[in-house]
């Protein structure tokens, strides 16, 4: 085993990126400790960091690369499993066109990684369709982050702003179970005087710490948003000044909230009138304010106008790009932020540049030593291409998802999935999806790697290696340097994180996420930098941007944009045959799919499995008791899981986490309707029934 001492450095998971400490440990491999001098969590870390080191035991991970034979999959060696994979997906580019060639990235991967990969797809593959699981995540408030504001990052402060300001509107974000060290900022901030309401349809362990809980029914948060910025303009709070100087179309955006009246929001919503009064009453009083998002409103198919509605509300009472205010987005995955940035999206190059601007592609080309007019253009989005999986895609490289746990409609994804001529996939642990691969690859985790990742806040972090992998293990970055020269192209893939890098940093040099000021040294001395961070040759070095907007936004006129959106239904509205809402979401020890979290001891104890979430009032009227086994069905099937009953959700809405496979898997459920702009499939609402088992 490498170096003995103990290795500042940062959880695997989620996107708060937890500073911690990882010690080795005598008799094999490594202890967690706290890291006190990391700003975000200050030493607090949650149950999944804490246990993190419990996945590097090899009693739970893959250690040798698999290769089906004969059905099943069987040890076999590298270079064997390599050479399987890229005769495949040259035999198969032969036969069907580069674009038969899929690749899925995860939002866990490093920046290194996630530019790796896409550069190998679209340099070596010569395919178009890459995607990535983060569009299940955020792509709605990037999209509508994006139209307002010229730039999408998380935050666009640090999270030190939150108990400064005086008020924040949580909206479908539960940190207490999804980031818990995050919730002292709330807490802080009540203690400082402000105050926290929370928008969501369950009284969560968040909502319970809130000066107000406002419970809509799912699918209806873009109505609330509308009936509270029809009453700040009603009850004469808008700020006239920064409207006229800092943003443009608020005529439309105020005409379109006007037709918002609080009676019929209520009616919509479910939020009474004296709430929503009491909610802008709040909102407005103090001097600075914030509204902050997570997966609640993005995950529908009106994710962005959701978003954008909220935005609004920011902008026309003069709360974003101010000093303690502002608009921001909760990311979720460990690298939620960076792997947005650097090129694994299907409609992206590195540094945050669009695909299809010619410029971009002419930088990012110059960078990469190919001609821009090779590099393929924009492909099919996350759910598009998994369903397209089996028929125009033929061959798939997945690395860091688990599609088959998380994808919506997940039944259907199986069966594409398992349609395929080819599935290669790497992992750290042998997953629902990587159960059905012809060739799984061991790949290296958090504590056995270095890399970069970018946090919620925009803040790239530095993770340090700090032991070797088990033998037998490679990382990511191995499996792209060894694919490449398989498939003919000799340079340009090091396996060296810190050249990827240094190559990602001129990449994106110019572009909206410019890392270029920004080195592994710099990131080892600091405790993170922000971007945008330009290098300054010659100069003292570009501090970084922890504050972005305050002067002027990002649009070419420093302005921020209203954008008229209107209230529609769900997708699928409740109806005779499926009267119920689903929505969906975490529990605090599980993580996204649960492929790591689910083989952690203590995590496993605490969630053993799925559950169904039902007010006393439907569980009375379907008869269900505490704990029975009970099927919901939505028109894609069926999934069975305990119920749990609680008068912290409303009667007309049931609740799963996630987390598992097999009959409890909620995904089975989910409805892959799009949204038009971010094409976020609607995760958080669908109609279903509930029903005891054997009661038909
Ligand atoms: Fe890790 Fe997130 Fe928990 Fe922090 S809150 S320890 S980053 S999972």
């Amino acid at each position: 085993m490498e170096p003995i001492a103990s290795t500042p450095t940062h959880c695997p998971y989620c996107a708060l990126q937890c500073g911690m400490n990882i010690m080795p440990l005598p008799q094999g491999g490594v202890e967690v400790t706290e890291r006190t001098d990391f700003p975000v969590n200050r030493g607090a870390l949650c149950g999944k960091g804490r246990t993190a080191a419990e996945v590097l035991s090899p009693a739970v991970r893959l250690t040798s690369p698999l290769v089906r034979s004969g059905g099943r999959l069987v040890e076999a060696g590298w270079d064997e499993a390599l050479d399987r994979i890229a005769e495949r997906l040259g035999s198969i580019r032969r036969e069907y066109g580069a674009d038969a060639l899929g690749v899925f990235g995860g939002g866990g991967l490093t920046n290194e990684k996630a530019y790796a990969l896409g550069k190998f797809a679209r340099v070596v593959l010569g395919t178009s369709q890459i995607d990535y699981n983060g569009r299940f995540c955020m792509s709605s408030a990037a999209a509508a982050g994006t139209k307002a504001f010229g730039l999408d990052r998380g935050l666009p402060f640090p999270l030190e702003d939150i108990p400064k300001t005086g008020c924040v509107i949580l909206v479908g974000s539960n940190p207490a179970e999804t980031m818990p060290p995050s919730l002292r900022y709330f807490t802080e901030l009540r203690e400082n005087g402000g105050t926290l309401i929370v928008v969501d349809p369950r009284r969560t362990r968040t909502a319970e710490q809130a000066d107000l809980h406002l419970a809509p029914r799912p699918g209806t948060d873009l109505a609330l948003a509308l009936g509270l910025l029809h009453l700040v303009v009603a009850e004469g709070r808008t700020d006239e000044e920064y409207i006229r100087e800092r943003t443009t179309g608020w005529e439309e955006a105020r005409a379109a909230a006007m037709a918002y009246w609080p009676e019929y929001v209520e009616r919509i919503t479910g939020v009474s009138v004296p709430r929503l009064r009491e909610a802008v009453r709040l909102f407005c009083a103090p001097e600075s304010a914030m509204v902050l998002t997570a997966r609640g409103p993005e995950q529908q198919s009106k994710g962005t106008d959701t978003v954008g509605a909220w935005i609004n509300l920011c902008l026309a009472t003069g709360r974003a790009g101010r000093p303690l205010s502002g608009y921001g987005c909760l990311t979720g995955q460990g690298n939620g932020q960076g792997g947005r940035e650097h090129g694994q999206k299907a409609d992206q190059l590195p540094g945050y540049r669009k695909l299809d601007d010619p410029a971009a592609r002419a930088h990012v080309a110059g960078v990469w030593g190919v001609d821009p007019d090779a590099l393929p253009g924009p492909g099919r989005s996350a759910y598009e291409l998994l369903d397209a999986l089996g028929t125009d895609i033929r061959a798939l490289l997945l690395m860091g998802s688990n599609p088959v746990v998380s994808a919506p409609r997940a039944a259907h994804i199986e069966e594409r999935i398992k349609s395929l001529d080819f599935l290669a996939v790497c992992d750290v642990v042998l997953s629902e999806t990587a159960e059905l691969a012809d060739v799984v690859l061991p790949v290296t985790q958090w504590a056995e790697e270095s890399g970069t990742t970018t946090s919620l806040e925009g803040r790239v972090l530095l993770r340090r290696r700090a032991i070797a992998p088990p033998p037998g293990v490679h990382s990511d970055l191995h499996v792209l340097h060894e694919l490449s020269a398989r498939l003919g192209v000799e340079k340009g893939f090091p396996a060296d994180p810190e050249e990827v890098f240094t190559e990602l940093r001129r990449a994106s040099a110019g572009g909206p996420a410019d890392y270029s000021g920004i080195t592994y040294r710099r990131l080892a001395e600091e405790t993170g930098v922000f971007w945008p961070c330009p290098e300054n040759p010659g100069e003292a070095n570009h501090p970084g941007t922890p504050r972005l907007f305050l002067d002027r936004f990002a649009h070419a006129d420093g302005r921020a944009r209203f954008v008229a959106v209107t209230h529609r239904p769900t997708a699928e509205e409740p109806d005779a045959e499926y009267p119920l809402l689903l929505t969906t979401g975490r529990v605090v020890a599980q993580y996204q799919s649960g492929a790591q979290t689910r083989r952690v001891t203590e995590l496993n104890a605490a969630a053993p499995g799925p559950f169904v979430e039902l007010h006393p009032r439907l569980a009375a009227r379907i008869g269900a008791a505490e704990g029975d086994p009970v099927t919901v069905t939505s028109r894609r099937g069926r999934a069975t899981a305990p119920a749990r009953i609680t008068s912290a959700i409303r009667p007309d809405t049931v609740f799963m986490p996630f987390h598992w496979p097999g009959e409890g898997r909620a995904n089975t459920l989910t409805n892959p309707a799009l949204d038009p702009t971010s094409r976020m499939p609607e995760f958080k609402s669908c109609a279903v029934r509930v029903e005891v088992v054997g009661s038909r």
